[in-house]
């Protein structure tokens, strides 16, 4: 009965329609991670048009046969893979940018791609790291990045959007159309609305940025942690940081803060007090200012670590208390660790914390850091270290660092705007046909 239908939409595609046969199927199926590399789908469908897209739907409503939603394929819970149909839509790719600075960019394109097509122009977004991740995913579920404290998450830049919803009907969605879909999908749209074809996003100007750096290999972790949560949440908003303790097998907790900055006057002051409060021969960095696109490349990308292993993380509202950073650290130093451990600590603040949190479906506006506990698959110490944080964060996670361990995951991503994403999902999506553990 499947031959029929796949008959029936190879007729109507311009894209490629994958089985388990085809020599080009196994790569096609994998995600970039481990997460999910083990799913076969039926099928792929790989769609290079809106009208791939609604064939793609539809093949999947009318077989009864589980779909999953895939842009670039770095979900960190294997959520754009399945056993089912694979909806694929790397291959809308293309980007264009209008004069009035909105870039209308394709479900499919990748950071690195949309980072330079942009960057060709004097433009650039508040978008995140990983020259592969998607737009789609990341947009969707928020969009973390160096820009974020000046001009807040990338979802905040987006300004409509086409989508393809579960009954087939291809919807444009803005502040005026569609307005309660428009609001759910800035941060709330990853794989449990619709298919998004494209989004609109209105880009800025490209500033020029300065890396920033302040290695601390004999200070004590604990007080670079108590002065960089004391101060780097409520920095100026053109300074980004991320403090870094690392645990390399072998050798003791090392402490890295890294960043940009739009000042670099500004920063290497706040970094040069920063410094002086971590005590014990800190090294300052700060580079000679070039375009952020040129800064960003030569950033290590913070999450290409996570590949094989586990991230788990959680929000802070407030700093950690001095006795739990102890802990945390002397947990991540202790025991007998055969695999690179971290923990990164990611300054909120300023423009993520400008906007209501019911403003959009992303709530997380109120938070001081994001802590994020990486390490190998097989170290428990992830979840010990998780565990211990916890019991000082404000409870809630990053949707696009999905956790399939929470106890109450809907609290967890959605806050106080779960009532109304419910209500968004039931008139949208009523016989659930985008789904996956932990969706809406
Ligand atoms: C190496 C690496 C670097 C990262 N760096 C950052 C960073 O700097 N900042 C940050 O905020 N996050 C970062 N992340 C996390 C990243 O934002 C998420 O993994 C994001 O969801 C990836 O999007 P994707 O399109 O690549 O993934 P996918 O796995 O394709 O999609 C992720 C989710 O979105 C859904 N989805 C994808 N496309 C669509 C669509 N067109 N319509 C509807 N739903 C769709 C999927 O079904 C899935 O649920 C990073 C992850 C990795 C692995």
């Amino acid at each position: 009965m499947i031959d029929r239908y796949l008959l029936r939409l190879r007729r109507d595609f311009d894209g490629e329609v994958l089985t388990r046969d085809h020599a080009a199927y196994d790569p096609a199926r994998r995600p970039v991670g481990s997460a999910g590399a083990a799913r076969r789908p039926l099928v792929v469908l790989r769609c290079r048009s809106v009208r791939d897209v609604v064939a793609a739907v539809a093949f999947a409503r009318d077989t009864g046969i589980a779909l999953a939603v895939r842009s670039g394929g770095h979900c960190f819970a294997g959520r754009s893979s399945t056993d089912g149909v694979l909806i694929d839509v790397s291959g809308l790719h293309g980007v264009d940018l209008s004069a009035d600075g909105t870039a209308t960019v394709g479900a499919g394109v990748r950071l690195g791609q949309l980072y330079g097509a942009l960057h060709a122009r004097g433009q650039t977004l508040p978008a995140g790291c990983g020259a592969t991740v998607g737009i789609a995913g990341l947009v969707l579920g928020g969009g973390i990045g160096l820009l974020g404290r000046r001009h807040g998450p990338t979802c905040d830049r987006l300004v409509a959007a086409t989508i393809v919803l579960a009954d087939g009907s291809v919807v444009d969605c803005d502040e005026h159309r569609e307005p309660d879909l428009f609001w759910a999908l800035h941060g709330a749209g990853g794989g449990q609305l619709g298919v998004v074809t494209s989004l609109r996003l209105a880009t800025i100007t490209e500033p020029m940025t300065a890396r920033v750096a302040l290695t601390c290999p004999d200070a004590d972790p604990a007080r670079v942690v108590a002065s960089w949560q004391a101060s780097a949440p409520d920095a100026p908003d053109d300074i980004s940081t991320s403090l870094e303790l690392a645990r390399e097998p072998g050798r003791p907790v090392r402490a890295t803060v890294s960043g940009v900055a739009v000042d670099a006057a500004r920063a290497g002051g706040w970094l040069h007090d920063l410094a002086r409060e971590a005590g014990a021969g800190a090294q300052l960095f700060v580079a000679d200012p070039v375009p952020f696109t040129v800064a960003k490349r030569a950033l290590a990308d913070p999450c290409q670590d996570v590949g094989d292993g586990r991230l788990r993380s959680e929000y802070f509202a407030r700093p950690m208390p001095a006795g739990a950073v102890t802990e945390l650290i002397a947990l991540l130093g202790g025991g007998d660790a055969r695999h690179r451990r971290r923990l990164t600590f990611t300054a909120m603040g300023g423009a993520y914390n400008r906007v209501a949190p019911e403003a959009t479906a992303f709530v997380h506006r109120r938070e001081r850091y994001l802590l994020e506990h990486v390490g190998h698959r097989s170290d428990s110490w992830v979840d010990a270290s998780w565990a211990l944080a916890h019991r000082h964060s404000s409870h809630r996670v990053y949707p696009n660092f999905p956790d399939p361990l929470l106890d109450r995951p809907a609290e967890a991503y959605w806050g106080t705007n779960h009532a109304r994403l419910a209500a968004v999902k039931r008139s949208y999506d009523p016989q659930h046909l985008f789904g996956f553990p932990q969706s809406l």
